[in-house]
């Protein structure tokens, strides 16, 4: 039997005046059963439909876990720039043929978890730039120079513009206390510079450690719209070499220079566990400089807002990591994998001398007078 549709809307709608209606008007039954028939089968749909979704979301939800921290703390995807890149190599470009048996033996160029180390050798900046180049990507790039810090800026700007991403579009955006001390220095083409006021502090400590929450802020409140990636750098100090798109990856960390030779139990990680920094003896993979962290700007975003949270619980409790937001850093690189990992090439120090593996130094922290610049020691 086929029923008018209108016979069926009475029953979905709930309008008793329009049933009424209907019966008088359209509808030969003599009874008013069968409407009724049809509410029970439509319920029973419903309560099978029901059981069904919440049996698999939850088989969903099982299988794949979520960290907390993480879920929470994720830039939802449409807020930032939209992305799909292959690795698109121009037709005719010659260069080096890759070995797979020749290459560098004396470091290690590749994590366990199959990420690289990046080491001078071990990729072609010129097959690198033609690759990366016609993306038209934006790297943004956060330093602070807060208090005397400011002095350091100059150097930093003038050689990360010889250096930094070079033929990339590079914005700068520089946080300090004192904006007119900002140097004015040349920006070559498709590079900007913003100036972002910050509050002072009579801790170093804390302007250090401050600097994830206003990383995280800025980039909410505008790097994700201007951007693609973001390195945030340490202002003392100045690029000597080539620092170009072989650093880009989601999650980018550096090896500091001062351990990497070392084994995991003389990292200075934070040892207490009453720290949420803490990192027992028997764990680690290597020693990250909190002089440099970079990535996706969502992925930095995430870093950001956890580390920042869980200074925050540990000042809640008295508690301040042994190296502030580096031992943040380190922990949440432990249980979030790097993607790319460079080398201490890309963090070095001046007072150090370079070592044999080392074969170009390319930012390196410059010697400070601690007490000078510094607002406390
Ligand atoms: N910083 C700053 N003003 C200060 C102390 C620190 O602007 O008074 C910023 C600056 O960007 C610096 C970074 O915080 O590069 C980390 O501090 P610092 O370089 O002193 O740490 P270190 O590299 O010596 O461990
Ligand atoms: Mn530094």
């Amino acid at each position: 039997m086929i029923y008018p549709l209108s016979y069926f809307w009475p029953v979905l709608i709930g309008s008793t005046k329009y049933f009424r209606y209907s019966i008088s008007g359209t509808m030969r039954f003599s009874t008013n059963f069968k409407p009724y028939v049809l509410l029970l089968v439509v319920g029973i749909f419903l309560l099978l439909g029901y059981v069904y979704f919440s049996f698999f979301s939850e088989r969903l939800n099982r299988d794949i876990p979520v960290d907390e921290d993480v879920k929470s703390s994720s830039l939802s995807k449409p807020m930032v720039r939209s992305r799909v890149w292959n690795m698109v190599s121009p037709e005719k470009l010659l260069y080096k043929q890759p070995s797979v048996l020749v290459g560098r033996t004396d470091v290690v160029t590749v994590t366990p978890w199959l990420a690289s180390i990046i080491w001078e050798g071990t990729f072609d900046p010129v097959l690198v730039d033609n690759i990366y180049k016609p993306m038209n990507l934006t790297i943004a790039t956060t330093v602070f120079a807060v208090g005397k810090y400011v002095s350091f800026l100059r150097d930093f700007l003038e050689t990360a513009e010889m250096h930094f991403m070079v033929g990339f579009n590079v914005r700068y955006y520089v946080f300090t206390d004192r904006p007119q001390d900002v140097p004015s220095v040349n920006l070559t083409q498709g590079r900007h510079l913003s100036v972002i006021q910050v509050p002072g502090s009579n801790r170093w400590q804390e302007i250090s450690a401050r600097r994830m929450e206003i990383i995280q802020t800025t980039i909410e409140s505008q790097i994700r719209r201007e951007a693609d990636y973001i390195f945030c750098l340490d202002v003392d100090s100045k690029f000597h070499a080539r620092w170009g798109a072989e650093s880009l990856g989601r999650l980018v960390a550096v090896i500091h220079p001062g351990y990497y030779a070392q084994t995991r139990a003389k990292f200075p990680y934070e040892r207490r566990p009453a720290s949420t920094a803490y990192i027992p003896m028997d764990e680690g993979d290597y020693y990250y400089g909190g002089a440099m962290i970079g990535g996706f700007v969502e992925d930095v975003y995430t870093l950001t807002t956890v580390c920042r949270n869980q200074f925050a619980v540990d000042a809640g409790n008295s508690i301040e990591a042994a190296w502030q937001e580096e031992s943040h850093l380190n922990r949440y690189l432990l249980y979030n994998k790097p993607s790319k990992v460079l080398s201490p090439e890309y963090l070095w120090q001046d007072f150090k001398a370079k070592t044999k593996e080392v074969k170009v130094i390319r930012f390196s922290g410059v010697i400070k007078n601690y007490a000078e610049v510094r607002p406390n020691v």
